[in-house]
């Protein structure tokens, strides 16, 4: 397998540490992206002590001009950008009739507008290339809706309809750029933390507590797309726990 430039936003915790790790352990060379600099700190050194290679930049997916640093972090690093993986996510779920308009418009801002941020940032960096692939972040709730998930889903489904809209539009260009949608089930991250109503919170947690599993299950099958042989993209990764039912 040879060696690839990769960038993950949201590498701070959960699904991204657990990927940057995965993917720093083949060899490849990654760049974190969050808002919490200890953490990306903590992490590349922690990469570099096993001997991996990783740098980082304080990056806000909220802020088009913080994610093209991002972008410009790992051409400045590494030359160019293989892998960019749009990951940084909220989950405030609430019900509509509580009106947590903040929490609505926290998660269009990092889920829906961040991952189009992203492509924005990287999609210039990989035509010239004329090779690449874009990993966005969905989720079973971007296949179904509950009470209480409604805005969370939307983002999550803006995420699938944007990520075959660019399927497309890179088949159809010829550009070799492949498109993966990863959509995991309960996973035990820090995500709930997102959580702003005490009562879904807590039940959240309860089902967390008997169902997620650990997020190096979404870094392994991260790691199998990205390793799949260039003429051939996975196209979307739905991952549950075996006992989770919706
Ligand atoms: P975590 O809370 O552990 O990680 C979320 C990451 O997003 C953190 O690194 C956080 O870093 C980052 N983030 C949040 N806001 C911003 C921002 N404005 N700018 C940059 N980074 C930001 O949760 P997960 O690892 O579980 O979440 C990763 C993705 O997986 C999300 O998109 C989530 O929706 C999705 N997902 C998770 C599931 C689960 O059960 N855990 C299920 C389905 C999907 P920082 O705070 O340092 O900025």
């Amino acid at each position: 397998m040879s060696k690839k430039v990769i960038v993950i936003t949201g590498a701070s915790s959960g699904i991204g540490e657990a990927t940057a790790k995965l993917l720093a352990s083949q060899g490849n060379q990654l760049v974190l992206g969050a808002r919490r600099e200890d953490r990306l700190q903590d992490l590349v050194q922690e990469i570099k002590t096993q001997g991996g290679e990783a740098t980082y930049a304080v990056t806000d997916v909220t802020n088009l001009d913080s994610v093209k640093t991002l972008a410009a972090t790992a051409l400045s690093a590494y030359g160019r950008v293989d892998v960019w993986m749009n990951n940084a996510g909220l989950m405030p779920q609430s019900a509509l009739s509580e009106g947590r308009v903040k929490d609505w418009e926290n998660m269009i801002d990092v889920n829906e507008k961040g991952v189009l941020y992203g492509i924005n940032a990287v999609l210039g960096i990989m035509r010239k290339q004329q090779s690449g692939h874009i990993i966005n972040t969905s989720s079973i709730a971007g296949h179904i809706v509950g009470p209480g998930s409604a805005v969370y889903s939307a983002t999550k489904q803006a995420v699938l309809a944007i990520s075959d809209g660019l399927r497309q539009e890179e088949a159809q260009a010829g550009s070799h750029i492949r498109v993966t949608v990863v959509s995991p089930g309960a996973i035990a991250t820090e995500l709930t933390n997102s959580i702003t109503d005490e009562n879904v919170k807590k039940g959240t947690e309860q089902f967390y507590n008997e169902f997620a599993i650990s997020p190096e299950r979404i870094a392994n099958a991260i790691a199998f797309a990205i390793n799949s042989p260039e003429d051939t993209a996975i196209n979307e990764l739905i991952i549950r726990p075996t006992k989770q039912v919706m």
